[in-house]
């Protein structure tokens, strides 16, 4: 059973984790494939998919 990133970015809210500042970033999926995810912050563009969030504080 392999587990598909795809599905797991959408369950995950679309968060993208800059790998450079960890900075999170809310982007499509498709974004982020195509490139057109720039950090925000630092201008970088590379991301890993944000995973299992603590449950929010409010
Ligand atoms: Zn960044």
């Amino acid at each position: 059973m392999a587990r598909i990133p795809e599905a797991e970015a959408r369950l995950f809210h679309r968060k993208w984790v800059c790998r450079k500042c960890k900075t999170i970033n809310k982007a499509d999926i498709s974004k982020v494939r195509t490139g057109k995810l720039i950090c925000k912050k630092c201008g970088n563009k590379h991301f890993r998919i944000k995973r299992k969030e603590k449950k929010a504080v409010a």
